[in-house]
């Protein structure tokens, strides 16, 4: 192989690799987003529980210092039965109380009902505090594990970088010229003849441009524009 065929080949090698890099790279914000996005919802079925698990207890509280307030006024009306002397007012008086024993009743199973939601919702929130922990715990990991490769993938970039930089220099400008022109495009900017076909965009080549490129030139595909060249060695 002609040592400007190597050169450029050894060049296209590195760029291939930094642009599989770049593509890498690229897709690391939107694997950060994804795994943040589980942790907030991990984080988030926590929270909702506790606020649940909250706002029974508070109603709970409430509920308890209700049927406090009514044993109360229960028990005033009872002592001051004994001062009562018209007999309607006696009647109203006990109906009051009556009335008042109906609300203590009410508000007790109501409090039983909402003793044993909050019972439930504290082993579902055990449940999910321990699921949970293992969850956030796997989820901070993988982040982790994202930031280092992120941190890797450029480490290994800017070496290769350099790399480029310094082949770059081995590489005759003209063909350079042509060469970081199609790097910008898509597929491998050099690529071997197949036969008659060029490896790029599979297209035949006229059989003046194969006769060059089978001299051992680097050659242009008549079709894409990328360069050709043939490998001796190869089966194809
Ligand atoms: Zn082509």
């Amino acid at each position: 192989m002609k040592k400007v065929l190597f050169d450029l080949i050894a060049l296209q090698d590195v760029d291939m690799k930094v642009r599989g890099l770049k593509t890498r790279l690229g897709m690391i914000p939107k694997e950060r987003k994804k795994f943040e996005q589980a942790l907030d919802d991990a984080e988030s079925a926590i929270k909702d529980k506790r606020n649940k698990l909250k706002a029974i207890e508070l109603n709970i509280n409430k509920t308890e210092s209700e049927i406090a307030k009514f044993d109360d006024s229960v028990r005033k009306l009872q002592s001051n039965s004994a001062l009562v002397k018209k007999n309607n007012e006696y009647q109203a008086m006990l109906l009051e109380i009556e009335h008042n024993k109906e609300k203590i009743s009410n508000l007790e199973t109501e409090l039983l009902e909402m003793m044993d939601q909050a019972d439930a919702m504290k082993k579902s929130l055990s449940t999910e505090e321990c699921q949970g922990a293992a969850r956030i715990k796997s989820i901070k990991d993988e982040l982790d594990e994202l930031v280092t490769l992120e941190r890797e993938i450029k480490e290994q970039g800017r070496a290769l970088l350099a790399k480029s930089k310094e082949f770059t220099a081995h590489v005759r400008p003209e063909l350079l010229e042509r060469y970081q022109h199609l790097l910008k495009g898509e597929g491998q900017p050099l690529v071997k003849l197949k036969g008659e076909i060029c490896g790029n965009c599979n297209f035949k080549i006229t059989p003046q441009t194969r006769n060059n490129c089978l001299s051992g030139n680097i050659v242009n595909c008549d079709n894409c524009s990328h360069m050709l060249y043939h490998d001796p060695n190869s089966s194809e």
